[in-house]
């Protein structure tokens, strides 16, 4: 019998394939007293040789699929399955204190961990990540737990998960895994935002799939429509190829615009340019005709890994996509982290309400030597193209002013060593804080450009979190409240003489669009698959209409009489 789970579609296209189940267990340890030592040696002994070939499997693996560097990460773990230290130790807490295992190997590795993070070395500071990984897989053989290994896939999958953080996203590899489906998450989550990057059809917030859905079960996923269907009918599986290919021939339509400008029926011009995580998606946004980078979300380079991205690595991917834009704009956002994007490996205490919490500039401007390292990095690749640098969650104009004060000092001391330096970079920043946008008047004087966040906008003007589909009826985007906000920042830009974009996904919504345009806005930064749609739809709007459709939007009282005024 085949079943339809409604969710949110999140990343459009349709994928038909095998469910993959993928869980992040809980582990719990229980401390226990044992009166056979000797059994519980040789369990750990198995416990640690069943570990180890498992490591084993997944770095031949990723050597192969994924390169040596990610290869890398696993030999570490490989090392610390062999470490006498840490083995001797736990062997002899199980003999002399008479404890179980788990609880016995849990002990000694916190202990391992807490000696290496508290080390000045960053090399064995590092090393603490590893270990945790590691405790995690020998944790769950002895208690006969499965972790899933989303890098072990080989054949053609669908993913099915409670939730995908974005550095699981960021591993997922595009040749197997053809689609997702998650319980939690909305369109803005990053892992929908990956997605859509990745161009991997996806549907989120369905609450039950993982309920519903067991590992090697025919599941088909339309991205388009937010369903999940499983185990389809032969007939349905055939009403979903044939929906398949009928996008694929819109699409074919589209791409037709790829070497087109943005112009409106009466002339207007605005830029459509794309958001990326990696260098990697350059030639996605080149296909889909993007005509710059609206936003680079740098915490990517961060994330999937164990160790921070050193000056030398930014260096090459900011090179790479500034070289591969050839000159087109590239604004880049400096380090982004916190909120639902966290780095396991800086440590950070859990917070109550981490999206208002210690994040983004907020922590840069205290681990300075992080964010000088970055800085540095886009410094020095300036010269390789058209480099725009803009700091995320401002909230004062303090921020700003000590952000770019820091900017300009880097830049300084790399000129007075003779390392060439670009004198034509745009300092901006995001408008996803309310204090912002209601001080627009005043950062324009000081700003080269605003770009608009209206992922995080609209969650902190409304107080709707906004990975929780509880509260998603609150999560507005046409709500006349942001659109005030958003008219203030375009007004106050312009009357300043600054452009102003937007990179939350409002700017690719088809119902947002003709808004966006009557209030002025100069550039959209969205998923590259939603620009060559965006342009079409653009090439069929009038401007001057469109000024009096948003003034009118700005007077109405709800999001649906917004919503309802351009559907007419
Ligand atoms: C935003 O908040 O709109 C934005 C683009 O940033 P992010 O989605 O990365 O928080
Ligand atoms: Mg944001």
């Amino acid at each position: 019998m085949s079943t339809t789970i409604k969710g949110i579609a999140a990343s459009p296209g349709i994928s038909i394939a095998k469910a993959f189940r993928l869980q992040n267990p809980e582990i719990s340890i229980k401390k226990i007293t044992i009166a056979d030592t000797d059994a519980e040696l040789s369990r750990f002994e198995a416990a640690l040789v069943k570990s180890k070939s498992e490591v084993q499997v997944i770095q031949d693996h990723a050597n192969k699929e994924l390169g040596k560097d990610k290869a890398d990460i696993f030999a570490a773990h490989l090392l610390v399955l062999s470490d006498p230290e840490l083995i001797d130790s736990v062997i002899e807490k199980i003999k002399t204190e008479r404890v179980n295992a788990e609880f016995a190997f849990n002990e000694v590795t916190t202990t391992f961990i807490s000696a290496f993070e508290s080390m000045d070395d960053e090399y064995l500071k590092e090393r603490a990540a590893d270990i945790r990984d590691v405790t995690k897989r020998v944790l769950a053989s002895l208690l006969g737990i499965t972790i899933s290994n989303p890098s072990m896939i080989s054949e053609e999958v669908v993913i099915i998960a409670d939730d995908l953080t974005p550095s699981d996203t960021a591993q997922l590899n595009r040749k197997y895994v053809k689609g997702f489906s998650t319980n939690i998450g909305g369109r803005t989550s990053h892992s929908a935002i990956m997605a859509r990057s990745l161009e991997i059809p996806a549907v989120v917030g369905t609450k039950t799939v993982t309920s519903a859905i067991e590992n090697g079960m025919l599941v088909i996923v339309d991205g388009l429509d937010g369903n999940v269907i499983v185990n389809p009918s032969e007939d349905v599986v055939q009403e979903y190829k044939d929906k398949k290919a009928a996008y694929e021939d819109k699409k074919a339509e589209w791409s037709k615009l790829v070497n087109e400008k943005t112009v409106t029926v009466d002339g207007h011009h605005v830029e459509l340019a794309a958001n990326i995580g990696t260098p990697n998606d350059i030639k996605g946004v080149l296909d889909h005709g993007g005509e710059g980078i609206g936003l680079f979300r740098t915490e990517f380079l961060y994330m999937g890994r164990d160790t921070l991205p050193t000056e030398e690595e930014q260096f090459e991917s900011y090179k790479k996509v500034l070289e591969g834009m050839s000159n087109k704009p590239v604004v880049v956002r400096t380090l982004d982290i916190g909120g639902d994007k966290e780095l396991p490996y800086l440590d950070l205490p859990k917070e109550m309400n981490p999206f208002l919490g210690f994040r983004a500039i907020r922590l840069c401007l205290e681990m300075q030597d992080m964010f000088l390292t970055q800085l540095r990095a886009l410094l020095r690749a300036s010269v390789y193209g058209n480099l725009k640098i803009m700091f995320p969650m401002i909230a004062t104009l303090a921020e700003f002013r000590q952000a770019k004060l820091i900017l300009m000092e880097e830049k300084e001391r790399l000129l007075a060593k003779g390392v060439p330096v670009s004198d034509n970079i745009e300092v901006g920043m995001m408008v996803e804080i309310p204090s912002t946008a209601v001080m627009a008047d005043l950062f324009a004087k000081e700003v080269d450009f605003f770009s608009i966040g209206t992922n995080d906008l609209i969650q902190y003007t409304m107080a709707a979190d906004r990975m929780n589909e509880r509260v998603s009826y609150l999560y507005q985007p046409y709500n006349p409240a942001i659109l005030r906000l958003i008219k203030m920042v375009i007004d106050a830009a312009h009357k300043e003489g600054k452009w102003v974009g937007m990179c939350g996904e409002m700017a690719g919504d088809i119902v947002a669009i003709p808004i966006l345009l009557g209030l002025g806005l100069d550039e959209f930064s969205m998923s590259a698959t939603s620009i060559l749609p965006a342009r079409s739809q653009i090439s069929r709007l009038t401007k001057a209409e469109l000024d009096h459709v948003a003034q009118q939007a700005l007077t109405m009282g709800t999001a649906d009489e917004v919503a309802k005024l351009i559907k007419m």
